[in-house]
C-alpha cells in the first residue's frame, strides 16, 4: 500500500478499501503491476468553497470537491454526490471506483467524481440551485464534454443535471449538451437512463443466478437502500418473479416474507421520500435486515455497509452491489469462505455509466435512439462482460471482484504504457 501525504485513510475508509482491492490483483497484471502506483494516485483533485446566499440572506459556506482518478482511456467519468458525510478520501474511492467501472464496460472513459458535503434536504428548491450553479461554475476549470463529464449520483438528479448543463453552457457560450449525463429528455437525456443502474443489477443478476443454478422464480431478494438503484432493480426482479421480502432505506427497515407489492412501493417512495410508511410489512430494527432469511441481498446505499460481523449473519447466496464499495475486503473474504457469490459494485452497478455513454454519444450526433434499442444494447454490453470476467475469474481461481479489476486494470494500464510517460 501506498501513503499521499493529504489523506490518512482509516481500515473501514473508501479509500483504503480500494487500495487494498488494488493490491489484491497486482499479481495478475503481468509486466503491466510495473504502472501499478498510477492506480494508487488520483491524477488530479480539486477542492472548492461553494458560498450561496441563503433564503434568509445569510451566506453559507460548503465543501465542494471534483476527483479526476485516471483519464488514459478517455475524459473523467462519474457522478456528483450530494451528502453531509462526502469526504476528500470518499471522492477520490469513488473516482477510482469509476476507472475501473469504465474499463470493466469498456467504455472509452477515465474515471472521475465530484460531491459536495452538505445534506440537500436541509435546503429550499432555490438553494440547491445556487449551490450548484456555484459548484459546477468552480469545477468548471477541469470539466467538458471532452474533459469531464458528470452525471447523477447520491441525492442528485436530472433537474440537478439540467441546472449544471445550463451553467456550464452559460459560461462557455454554446449549447453544450455533453458536458453532463443524465440530463431530463428535453435536454439531450438519454431514454432508459433513470432505470439504467437498476437495469444493470438486474441483468448481471440474472446471468449470476443462472450460473449459481439459482430460479429468478420465486427468489427472495432483501434490498438496502431504496433509492434510484435499489427501487428499479426491484421492480425487475419481481418482474421476474422473485419476491421483495424485504426494504431498509434512511426511513426504516420493513421485512414482509409474502412479498411487498412494487406499485404500492413505488407510490409510497414517491409520497414520502421513504418506504418508511409502506402497509401491510413488519418493522424491524435496522441490524436485524442482516439476518433475514432471502436468496439474494442487494446492497444499493452506500459504502461500508457489509462488515465481517454482518458477512457473517447474511443467509443470501448471492450479493449485488447495486452500491459503491458496500463491502470492506475481510467481509468479501468471510463471504467467499462462506460460499457466498458477490457481484462487485464495478460491473454490477455498470448500468449507469454504459447508458450516460449512450447518452453522450447521442448528444454528439443529436441522434435519439428508443428505449428498446438502448435496453439491448445496455443487456449486451453487461452480459458479455461478465462472461470476460467470469472466465479470468475461473482460470486463475479468483474472486469475481479480483477478476474484474484484473480485466479493467489491464486495460487502463495497457493504455498508460501505450501513452508513455510525458514528457
Ligand atoms: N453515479 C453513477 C455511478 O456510480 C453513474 C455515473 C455516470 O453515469 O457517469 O456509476
Amino acid at each position: 500500500m501506498s501513503y499521499l501525504s493529504y489523506v490518512s485513510p482509516s481500515a473501514t475508509s473508501p479509500w483504503h478499501t480500494y487500495l487494498e482491492q488494488v493490491d489484491r490483483v497486482l499479481p495478475y497484471l503481468g509486466h503491466l503491476a510495473h504502472w501499478g502506483e498510477t492506480l494508487k494516485r488520483p491524477k488530479r483533485a480539486l477542492i472548492v468553497d461553494v458560498p450561496i446566499e441563503m433564503d434568509d440572506g445569510s451566506v453559507a459556506h460548503f465543501e465542494g470537491y471534483r476527483v479526476q482518478h485516471n483519464l488514459s482511456r478517455g475524459p473523467g467519468k462519474g457522478g456528483v454526490r450530494y451528502h453531509p458525510d462526502v469526504t476528500l478520501e470518499e471522492v477520490m474511492a469513488l473516482s477510482a471506483w469509476m476507472t475501473v467501472k469504465c474499463a470493466a464496460v469498456n467504455l472509452p472513459y477515465g474515471g472521475a467524481k465530484g460531491g459536495i458535503r452538505v445534506d440537500p434536504k436541509k435546503l429550499s428548491k432555490k438553494e440547491l440551485e445556487r449551490m450548484t450553479r456555484r459548484y459546477t461554475s468552480e469545477i468548471g476549470i477541469i470539466i467538458g464534454p471532452q474533459r469531464d463529464i458528470p452525471a447523477p449520483d447520491v441525492n442528485t438528479n436530472a433537474q440537478i443535471m439540467a441546472w449544471m448543463m445550463d451553467t456550464y453552457s452559460m459560461n462557455t457560450g454554446t449549447s453544450a449538451t455533453g458536458v453532463v449525463t443524465g440530463k431530463p429528455l428535453h435536454l439531450g437525456g438519454s431514454l432508459g437512463r433513470v432505470k439504467a443502474t437498476g437495469r444493470g443489477v438486474f441483468v448481471t443478476g440474472r446471468e449470476a443466478a443462472r450460473r449459481l443454478g439459482m430460479k429468478l422464480d420465486g427468489a427472495r431478494v432483501a434490498v438496502q437502500g431504496f433509492g434510484n438503484v435499489g427501487s428499479a432493480a426491484a421492480e425487475l426482479f419481481v418482474g421476474a418473479g422473485a419476491t421483495v421480502v424485504a426494504i431498509q432505506d434512511h426511513t426504516g427497515t420493513l421485512v414482509n416474507p409474502k412479498g411487498f407489492d412494487m406499485h404500492t412501493a413505488m407510490q409510497v417512495l414517491k409520497r414520502d421520500g421513504g418506504i418508511g410508511q409502506y402497509p401491510e410489512a413488519e418493522r424491524i430494527d435496522n441490524e436485524s435486515f442482516w439476518d433475514v432469511d432471502c436468496d439474494i441481498l442487494i446492497p444499493a446505499a452506500l459504502e461500508g455497509q457489509i462488515t465481517v460481523e454482518r458477512a457473517n449473519r447474511i443467509k443470501a447466496k448471492l450479493v449485488l452491489e447495486g452500491a459503491n464499495g458496500p463491502t470492506l475486503p475481510e467481509a468479501d473474504d468471510a463471504l467467499r469462505e462462506r460460499g457466498v457469490l458477490v457481484v462487485p459494485d464495478v460491473i454490477c452497478n455498470a448500468g449507469g455509466v454504459t447508458v450516460s455513454y449512450f447518452e453522450w454519444v447521442q448528444d454528439f450526433s443529436s441522434f435519439f435512439w428508443s428505449e428498446d434499442e438502448i435496453n439491448v444494447r445496455l443487456d449486451k454490453i453487461m452480459v458479455d462482460a461478465l462472461r470476460a470476467i467470469w472466465d479470468t475469474a475461473d482460470r486463475h481461481k479468483i474472486t469475481l471482484r479480483t477478476a474484474t479489476f484484473a480485466v479493467a486494470c489491464e486495460r487502463i494500464l495497457s493504455a498508460r504504457e501505450e501513452r508513455g510517460l510525458y514528457p
